[in-house]
């Protein structure tokens, strides 16, 4: 028998994560480029940060065959060698009225190979998350790099760096929280019972 699948987190039915999800009013607008190989990864947080947020899309690229490109509001959260570290004096005095903020959704190495495939990546405003917090997420995805995050934990420090109201940081933090939980919850049930 097929199983079901969710038609919101697109997860089967039996490891939906839907219930956990409080929606959240972002003030500044989410961009996630997503590499194609990371679609359907039931460790992705992308498609949880897309739920999570008022103003979030997706756009899927597989960087080998197609290229993309940068708006004039995007800024690009990716830690390139000039990239600007989101200070306290950035926020002040940046103007970031209408601006959006564009993040890389892979590994690595994913994340460099859709950067190369950005077709106008030469005029990308580069920022870096100034936050060394240990990955929340590090206990399901072993990652040696410092500093690196989860799609959904990358977009709440950003939020949180940018200003946005604590109540809505916690909001998203629970919902981490809950997520991380759920994975760890079924990754025990999937090694008694290997059908889930
Ligand atoms: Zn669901």
């Amino acid at each position: 028998m097929a199983r079901q699948i969710c038609e919101r987190c697109y997860r089967p039915q039996t490891v939906c994560y839907c219930s956990i999800i409080k929606r959240v009013d972002n003030p500044f607008s989410i961009r996630i480029i997503q590499h194609k190989l990371e679609q359907f990864k039931a460790k992705g947080t992308a498609r949880l940060a897309e739920l999570s947020l008022d103003n979030c899309d997706i756009e899927i690229v597989d960087p080998n065959v197609e290229s993309w490109m940068l708006h004039a509001q995007d800024i690009v959260l990716f830690p390139t060698d000039d990239a600007t570290i989101l200070t306290s004096d950035y926020i002040e005095t940046a103007d970031l009225t209408n601006k959006r903020f564009v993040i890389l959704d892979g590994t690595w190495r994913q994340a460099n190979q859709l950067m190369r495939a950005c077709q106008n990546r030469h005029k990308a405003s580069f920022i870096a998350l100034g936050v060394t917090d240990k990955s929340l997420y590090s206990d399901l995805r072993k990652t040696k790099k410092k500093g690196a995050f989860s799609t959904f934990e990358a977009i709440t420090y950003l939020l949180a760096d940018l200003g946005c109201q604590s109540s809505q940081i916690s909001m998203l933090e629970h919902t981490f929280k809950h997520f991380l939980d759920f994975q760890l919850f079924i990754q025990k049930k999937n090694k008694h019972d290997p059908a889930i």
